[in-house]
């Protein structure tokens, strides 16, 4: 019930917070990766362990496995040395994340969660620390650190909006990456992201499924395609020599309601005779590897830009996704870009080139259909969508990691006729994350979901009662996947879909036949707006 979760106290820590015991509750972690995926991906210490068990197997050395690699790390990325000192502990950021404005437990400030892994480095790593201990702030390692790491950094959605907040720029994203990459090299990673991750390099998408299954998938949806327009559209899989390479994440061909986001990328596409291809190979633009380490991110990232080189691209142009936008905007270059065997975007539609996306050659899908509408390419009828009166939720990684904040509105504006924003302190770079990004968005971890997206929810409940709004749209599978959980404890009565749903629901194809229902098969309901 919303009122039990409710019951919280925003108030300093009872106790000692550098005390790291932790209570493994039900709702308040994630299962431990299965032995078969670390082995799949070569990892370290595979073996049967639950987070609640009193013993967690770590490896003999596992103290010194993480101080040689938290040393490591020290020494190759100055962003953590200096994360790591700079902190001035001046408050900005404590009441800025929704795990700790969900739950008030004071280790999900985010200066304080931090601080779990910066006691630890000055312990070891400053002479201070190394002389004074506690008193200059150190903690020792301990097998309760580890689980107290374990959960907290296992309760942060890598979502960077404390960071917007932060004088000194101290990017926590960064550090929980770290703290899970030092987890990582003793065995101790969640199921949700080490499964999606072998999935993804056996398979190609991290649902795990089989070329030939998407191939069926993307079949189905062009008959629906056929039902609802009476046209016949083809979509060529794994086609040498097209001029762009569309990924997309695998939710989109088998989940509700990304599907729907499908259809409208495929309308549109036949619509302006795009010359392009999909493939079964580079069938996932997620990257759950983000979720992990560098190493693994890299890894799934160099998957698409394979495919690309093999399928003899031009350019890539991405589907509605959010951390495969942080990965190419922020890592691929280094990892491993440029990729200089493409070509810089240039839209076949309008000529525009997009300057911004010279060095990765991928284009999100919002730029590619804003820049469409900006140029008047497509005959849109808004009134397919009166059922609808939406606002927007920022997905974190394409706000806050690209600054796409304009695109999607503008495709919104032009398809939809009744449109909201919420308050300003929780939409654009403040937007407030989902609560189950970051590999959280698994069952066995509802509560701190729940409460960790109690913020965007809160925010979406107030435009529904000003304003009757009741479509959460969005860019981001991942929200997709979980939005509507929190939808229906918090605010029943609003659903969630991607913004080229709603334009594949007003594009008018040439020749299409009139329509009589939405992309979801619902009657539509012109001229009555809710
Ligand atoms: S806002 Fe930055 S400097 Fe201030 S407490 Fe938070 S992390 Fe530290
Ligand atoms: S979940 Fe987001 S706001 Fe909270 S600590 Fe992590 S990055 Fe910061």
């Amino acid at each position: 019930m919303p009122e039990k979760l409710l019951q919280i106290e925003p108030a300093p820590p009872r106790g000692d917070w550098t005390n790291p015991k932790v209570e493994f509750r039900k709702g308040s972690f994630c299962y431990s990766a299965a032995p078969k995926n670390i082995t799949y991906l070569g990892l370290p210490n595979p073996r049967k362990w639950q987070p609640f068990d009193a013993d967690w197997q770590l490896p003999s050395g596992w103290k010194d496995t993480l101080l040689g690699g938290m040393k490591d790390r020290l020494n190759r990325y100055r962003s953590f040395r200096l994360f790591m000192d700079i902190c001035v502990r001046c408050g900005a950021c404590f009441d800025k994340c929704h795990f700790y404005l969900g739950s008030s437990d004071a280790k999900n400030m985010p200066a304080l969660r931090a601080e779990l892994l910066r006691s630890v480095y000055r312990r070891y790593f400053t002479l201070s620390g190394r002389i004074f201990g506690s008193l200059a702030g150190g903690r020792e390692l301990t097998e309760d650190v580890v689980k107290e790491w374990f959960y907290y950094f296992y309760q942060c959605t890598q979502c960077r909006r404390c960071s917007v907040f932060c004088p000194y720029g101290i990017d926590t994203a960064e550090i929980t990456l770290i703290a899970r990459e030092l987890l990582d090299s003793i065995g101790c990673n969640i199921n949700w992201v080490m499964e999606p991750a072998a999935n993804c390099l056996r398979t190609g998408n991290h649902l795990g499924i089989q070329p030939h299954a998407f191939k069926d998938s993307i079949e189905f949806a062009t008959g629906e395609i056929k039902e609802l327009t009476g046209i016949g559209i083809e979509v060529p899989i794994n086609r040498k020599g097209a001029e762009v390479l569309f990924v997309m994440p695998s939710a989109d061909y088998f989940g509700e309601p990304h599907y729907y986001t499908l259809l409208g990328y495929l309308m549109l596409f036949h619509e302006i005779g795009l010359d392009y291809t999909v493939s079964a190979f580079a069938s996932e633009g997620g990257n759950f590897g983000l979720f992990s380490s560098h190493e693994l991110t890299k890894r799934l990232n160099s998957k698409i830009y394979e495919e690309a080189r093999r399928l003899r691209v031009k350019w890539i142009l991405g589907g509605e996704c959010g951390h495969m936008w942080r990965v190419l905007h922020q890592y691929m270059d280094t990892m491993n870009g440029p990729a200089d065997f493409l070509e810089p975007p240039v839209s076949p539609i309008t000529g525009t080139r997009f300057e911004n996306a010279r060095s990765t050659c991928a284009v999100h899908i919002c730029e590619f259909t804003a820049d469409l509408l900006y140029h008047n390419k497509l005959r849109l009828d808004a009134s397919r969508n009166d059922c609808w009166n939406v606002t927007f939720h920022d997905s974190c990684n394409p706000s806050r990691a690209m600054g796409l904040l304009e695109e999607p509105r503008y495709i919104i504006k032009q398809t939809c006729r009744s449109f909201h924003e919420m308050p300003e302190d929780t939409i654009r770079e403040k937007t407030f994350c989902c609560g189950s990004g970051a590999g959280l968005g698994t069952d066995e971890n509802l509560e701190v979901r729940l409460r960790g997206g109690f913020p965007r929810a809160n925010a979406v409940k107030y435009v529904k009662e000003k304003h009757g709004v009741n479509l959460l749209a969005c860019i981001c599978a991942i929200d997709k996947a979980t939005l509507p959980t929190l939808m229906e404890y918090w605010v029943s009565g609003v659903e969630v879909a991607g913004v080229h749903e709603l334009l594949g629901n007003a594009l008018v194809m040439t020749g299409e036949k009139e329509r009589t229902t939405d992309l979801r098969g619902e009657p539509l309901q012109k001229g009555g707006q809710p």
